[in-house]
């Protein structure tokens, strides 16, 4: 199998499956018990906290742990707005290149009596900061941009977009889950008041996340009950998943130049050859504003989802945008922000890779996919129609 879907999920390291097995059966103890065992417990989660807090430039007492990206995103858009709306502030700001998790909330809570703005995008997939400034009012409670989107893997200004969120007296949140382990993140430097990251998108478990949240702000709880996470976020801590996913963020920070370096080589060796040796293939935003491991291409007169067939058959697992709309068979809201032409966008692929991923692989795939995306031409009448009218031109 070669697996380029890393943008979906990742295989957890076999060393972060190793520090988590203990938590299971031997020091399974509640952490929040008074004994010894969980005592160990307790202690193996405030390391867990410490090294992604260090990570961030945080502070432990500013990293809450959570389910995921979802549960961290769906908090901060539901508690900041809650408490704005205390004080009349009901407009929120978001990109509309974010994650259903945020989108999906924001529909709730244009429901629920506030104004959304959405953030149009260039045709390179980025936020233009001018135009948070034309957007943004005296009533905006909360601005949310996301670090890297997960389809095009552009990067955001996110510094510069939290300076003007922060000047109208806005609150700012990034959703990094894409970017988080695999680029540099500093919240002090870039002055982000939220950012929420998921474990299983850096090679951590599935089923746990972290939401940072800047010290003195007051964010009431997503989910109310016991006291755990200093009364901010209920429930028995995931424990195994806490500490796995701490292993994989000192993992993620110890590898990141080397991993950075060694998969933008491949990605930028995946872009120029796709571009070489296949015809009608258009890359997704620019070369180098986009996450080390993400490639994504528009193919002219082939559909995404057969390709994505025909590829599992030679056992490569690859995605047609995001893994959150798979069976949807209308164009990403993502494409359509960037406009990219509707000939091209329905022939969308997203190749993404890990720090396993080898040149062997990529040239497989490089292999498969020429030879895939013939075939499907071969079998287009829009492209047969193309290919007459090309002939007739040419005579
Ligand atoms: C995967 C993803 C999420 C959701 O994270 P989960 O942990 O799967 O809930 C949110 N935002 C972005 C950008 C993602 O890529």
């Amino acid at each position: 199998m070669i697996y380029l879907d890393n943008a979906a999920t990742t295989a957890v390291w076999p060393e972060v499956f190793e520090k988590m097995k203990p938590f299971f059966m031997e020091d399974f103890a509640n952490p929040a018990s008074i004994y010894a065992p969980a005592r160990k417990a307790r202690a193996a989660m405030e390391e867990s906290r410490a090294i992604i807090a260090g990570s961030l430039s945080a502070a432990p007492e500013e990293i809450y742990f959570t389910s995921g990206g979802s549960e961290s995103d769906n908090w901060v858009l539901k508690a900041v707005s809650s408490r704005a709306a205390e004080e009349g502030r009901k407009h929120i700001i978001v990109s509309s290149i974010e994650h259903p998790a945020i989108l999906s909330a924001c529909r709730y809570l244009a429901q629920h009596g506030f104004t959304v703005s959405y953030l149009p995008v260039r045709q390179d997939g980025v936020v233009d900061p001018e135009a948070l400034k034309a957007c943004i009012r005296p009533d905006t409670c909360l601005v949310s941009v996301m670090t890297a989107n997960n389809e095009s893997g552009a990067i955001q200004p996110v510094k510069e977009l939290s300076r003007i969120a922060h000047e109208s007296g806005a609150l700012f949140h990034t959703d990094a889950v894409q970017a988080y382990g695999h680029i540099p993140i500093d919240v002090k430097d870039w002055d982000v008041d939220f950012l929420s990251a998921s474990g299983h998108k850096f090679h951590g478990p599935k089923g746990v996340g972290f939401l940072y949240i800047r010290r003195g702000l007051t964010v009431g709880p997503l989910i109310h009950g016991g006291s755990q996470e200093r009364n901010r976020r209920a429930g028995t801590s995931n424990v195994p998943g806490i500490v796995g996913m701490g292993e994989a963020a000192r993992i993620a920070m110890r590898d990141m130049a080397d991993n950075i370096a060694e998969e933008t080589k491949l990605r930028d060796e995946l872009i120029r050859r796709v571009e070489e040796e296949i015809p009608f293939a258009r890359l997704t935003g620019t070369r180098k504003n986009r996450l080390p491991g993400n490639v994504h291409f528009c193919f002219r007169f082939v559909e995404s989802e057969t390709i994505l067939i025909l590829l599992d058959q030679k056992g490569i697992c690859a995605s047609g945008g995001s893994a959150c709309a798979t069976g949807a068979q209308e164009v990403s809201h993502v494409l359509t922000a960037m406009h990219v032409d509707p000939e091209y966008s329905h022939g969308a692929l997203r190749m993404t890779l890990s720090a396993r991923t080898t040149e062997e692989e990529i040239d497989t795939t490089v292999e498969a996919l020429k030879e895939i995306i013939a075939k499907l031409r071969s079998m287009s009448p829009a492209y047969r129609t193309w290919q007459e009218q090309q002939q007739k031109t040419d005579s």
